[in-house]
């Protein structure tokens, strides 16, 4: 960081004349102090990578108050702001004494009072606060907000003394000092830092005691190399906070201003947010370091160390030539300063991608959503009531360190094949979202589109079990490539509509003479290709003067052969309960570079779906830690044509999650094994649709002893995870020929393994998902 070397105030030189344009600022924060009297042990300052205040003096002193404050005058006076905003911050500002912040109050009044309206605030832990210093604070209409964590048990999690001693009474004191009637009007109100382990009603209550006009709570700093805790895999547990916190303060008459969620509530009103932690307005801030230094945002130091810095000082430089810097600049840019994902997420203009520091990545900077992207969808949408449909923009990189290490070990809970399947979801409605606006313009799709929104708030369950269908995930990445048509959109938003039992009635594509309903099935209507009109009423389809019945809790009787209404329903299994589909109707099936089976006769399904109930059932008894992972992940068998061969083949595609397609095989025994095979690719692609396990760049192949041909990496990492799998299945399997298979798979599985450990591909993620298979197989007897 560059430091003044005088502490006379030059004036700007030509090389540091401002650009033709910036946008003003108009917050800004003075670190006054740059040392604190606690050692709380989640500070930014003190405890996260960026360390820079130990190159800073202790105090700010008065000439640099006062090059700041000119700076900031000479700034509003060109820009004409009417008002803005100074926070006295540290460390602690306390610290400075009742005499230097008399004199710093003092000559910011003096030098930007006849230029602009100074809303003059301070951020304190309120340790030191005391009568004398809060008579300063009202006598310059300083107004103080106070850090606390609620109540003592609360608070002492991370706000203590070096020594380990408690704050909670020295901050009780202080906002009873705050509440009192001589100086209430300093009391601006308590900023709380959100922690799990305290339960948020009591955090909620125990702030509310101290009658604070304002609540603001902060999510604990975090990023994408340095994830937020997530207890036991949950997705959401930060929006679970703050909802059981809402959902109080909604029942108590929201008794006092939270300032999240009341920015939440005014963006949904269409106004602008009030927090810079959600919302698109501007966050036109710069901090002022205790030397005189701009730097950005301070919450930027949980990034990296020199994070916030900008070699730029109130000395040498204009807040103009801060204002231009591009990490300061791009924060005012609103949407356009955001990532792809955040671009077209559809609640951008409620969450405003979250706190700029919460987006940031050592690999592409703060160019990602926030870190707490799910809690932030969930909190938006719960809060603003804004519509599910519109869905979450991006895949959510939620797979917490101890859900790889279960998907590492082989199988994997259940919970974790959950995780997997919300984070397909997730991503094939941000995919759906990426079509919205093209879907507007198209006459088919555009009703399609008003009914699967109107669906999906009012029946988000019918309109999930439609998208989590692994071929409507294929079709609409085909449609983002123009591949596939916009217009199915329809027959998605109808096969939705069915399933929710409601009557609507809505143009539909017709292709290969069939109007194809996902998870339903298709129906014949006597013409190659066009558009009909598709109706919908309480579970059946309506088409001309024809009424089927779609039956969409059940699916087709297997072996009824088609008949004259032209239905052709979906066969279903339902081994133990769950719905496995027969897919042999969905137009977008063909995505295994194997070639599928058309329609089934009804003797076949039945044949099919027999033996696909018999291998489910028997994967429960013989290899039931995969049967979580199957029943949870599997939903639509596709069967292949058999080949020439005799060869048993199957196949599964990441592109169409959840689908596994298979050949014709002899016996639901070697079934089983395919499906637990498949299932793993299935289950990897999904870890890899939001995990770097090996660097995406490194070309380089190993030779594998299941393939003649040197695989990539990621090949490697696919067929290493089924075949561990497998040598699994044949693990638990009695006699001798099970007993070579194990053997075989076995050594397949550790060879590669050794191999993908030796490459140096891996990243350090990728190092720890396969040391975890590693581990799974070293524990085989
Ligand atoms: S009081 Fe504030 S500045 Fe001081 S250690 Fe705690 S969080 Fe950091
Ligand atoms: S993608 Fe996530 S972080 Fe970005 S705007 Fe949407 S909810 Fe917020």
């Amino acid at each position: 960081m560059s430091r003044p070397s005088s502490l006379r105030s030059e004036p700007a030189g030509p090389d540091s004349r401002p650009p033709a344009q910036v946008a003003p600022l108009t917050q800004y924060v003075l670190k006054l102090v740059s040392r604190c009297d606690l050692a709380c042990d989640h500070c930014y300052v003190y405890e996260h990578p960026d360390q820079s205040w130990r190159r800073q003096p202790r105090m700010m002193s008065p000439a640099t108050v006062r090059a700041a404050a000119e700076r900031i005058a000479e700034h509003a006076a060109a820009h004409r702001l009417d008002v803005l905003r100074v926070v006295l911050h540290g460390g602690e500002p306390l610290l400075a004494g009742p005499a230097r912040l008399d004199a710093t109050a003092t000559t910011l009044r003096r030098v930007i009072g006849p230029v602009a309206r100074l809303d003059l605030r301070m951020q304190s832990n309120g340790v030191l606060l005391t009568p004398t210093i809060c008579d300063v604070l009202v006598a310059h209409d300083v107004k103080v907000g106070i850090s606390l964590d609620g109540d003592r048990a609360a608070n002492d999690r991370h706000r203590r003394h070096a020594n380990g001693a408690s704050s909670h009474h020295q901050v009780l004191r202080a906002l009873s000092l705050l509440r009192s009637p001589a100086y209430r009007t300093s009391y601006a109100g308590i900023l709380c830092t959100v922690d799990l382990a305290n339960d948020p009603i009591r955090v909620y209550e125990a702030l509310l005691a101290e009658e604070p006009p304002h609540i603001d709570f902060l999510l604990p700093h975090a990023n994408w190399d340095s994830p937020p805790g997530r207890p036991d895999g949950h997705p959401t547990p930060y929006a679970d906070w703050l909802l059981a916190v809402h959902e109080r303060w909604l029942a108590d008459g929201r008794p006092v201003p939270i300032r999240l969620l009341e920015s939440l509530l005014a963006s949904a009103s269409g106004h602008g947010s009030r927090s810079e932690a959600v919302g698109l307005g501007p966050a036109d801030l710069v901090v002022v370091e205790t030397d005189g230094s701009f730097e950005q945002v301070d919450t930027l130091k949980s990034a990296f160390d020199g994070a916030a810095a900008t070699g730029l000082d109130v000395f040498r430089h204009r807040v103009d030539d801060a204002a231009a810097h591009p990490g300061i600049a791009v924060r005012q840019t609103g949407l356009a300063g955001l990532c792809d994902a955040c671009r077209a997420c559809p609640v951008v203009g409620h969450c405003g991608g979250g706190l700029y520091t919460h987006r940031y990545r050592a690999r592409n900077g703060f160019d990602n959503p926030s870190v707490y992207c799910p809690d932030l969808l969930k909190l938006v949408r719960v809060v603003t009531a804004a519509p599910v449909a519109d869905g979450p923009a991006q895949p959510t990189d939620s797979l917490s360190p101890r859900v790889l290490d279960d998907l590492a070990s082989g199988p994997g809970t259940a919970g974790s094949a959950a995780q997997l399947a919300a984070v397909h979801l997730a991503l094939v409605r941000a995919l759906l979202v990426t079509l919205s606006e093209r879907a507007a313009g198209d006459p088919v799709a555009a009703d399609g589109w008003r009914l699967l929104v109107h669906l999906d708030d009012a029946h988000p369950d019918a309109v999930g079990a439609v998208l989590t269908h692994p071929f409507v995930r294929r079709w609409v990445r085909r449609c983002r490539d123009g591949a596939a048509e916009l217009s199915y959109l329809a027959c998605v938003a109808a096969a939705a509509a069915v399933r929710a039992r409601v009557r609507v009635d809505l143009p539909v594509p017709v292709r290969d003479g069939l109007v194809s309903l996902p998870t339903l099935g298709a129906l014949a209507v006597g013409f190659e290709r066009g558009v009909v009109r598709l109706g919908t009423d309480d579970g059946d389809i309506r088409l001309a003067d024809r009424r089927i019945t779609a039956d969409p809790g059940h699916g087709g009787d297997p072996a009824r052969e088609d008949g004259s209404d032209g239905w052709l329903p979906v066969r279903a299994v339902r081994p133990g309960g769950d719905r496995l589909l027969l897919e042999d109707t969905d137009p977008h099936r063909d995505c295994f570079d194997l070639p599928v089976q058309p329609r089934l006769s009804g003797a076949a399904a039945l044949g099919w779906t027999r033996q696909l109930d018999q291998a489910v059932r028997r994967i429960d008894t013989e290899a039931t830690d995969y049967a979580a992972g199957i029943r949870t992940l599997l939903r639509a068998v596709v069967p292949l044509r058999a080949e020439p061969t005799g060869r048993f083949r199957s196949a599964a595609a990441g592109v169409a999650f959840g689908a596994v397609a298979v050949t014709p095989v002899p016996d639901d025994a070697t079934l089983a094994v395919l499906l637990v095979h498949e299932v793993q690719h299935l289950k990897l692609s999904a870890v890899l649709d939001v995990c770097d396990l090996f660097d995406r760049a490194d070309t380089r192949t190993l030779r594998v002893p299941w393939r003649d041909d040197p695989r990539p990496v990621e090949g490697v990492l696919h067929g290493v995870y089924a075949h561990l799998a497998v040598a699994d299945v044949w693990r638990r399997r009695p006699g001798p020929a099970a007993e070579g298979h194990f053997r075989r798979y076995r050594a397949w599985t550790e060879g590669a393994l050794d191999a993908l450990l030796g490459l140096d591909a891996l990243t350090a993620t990728g190092e720890r998902f396969v040391q975890g298979m590693r581990a799974t197989v070293d524990g085989w007897e």
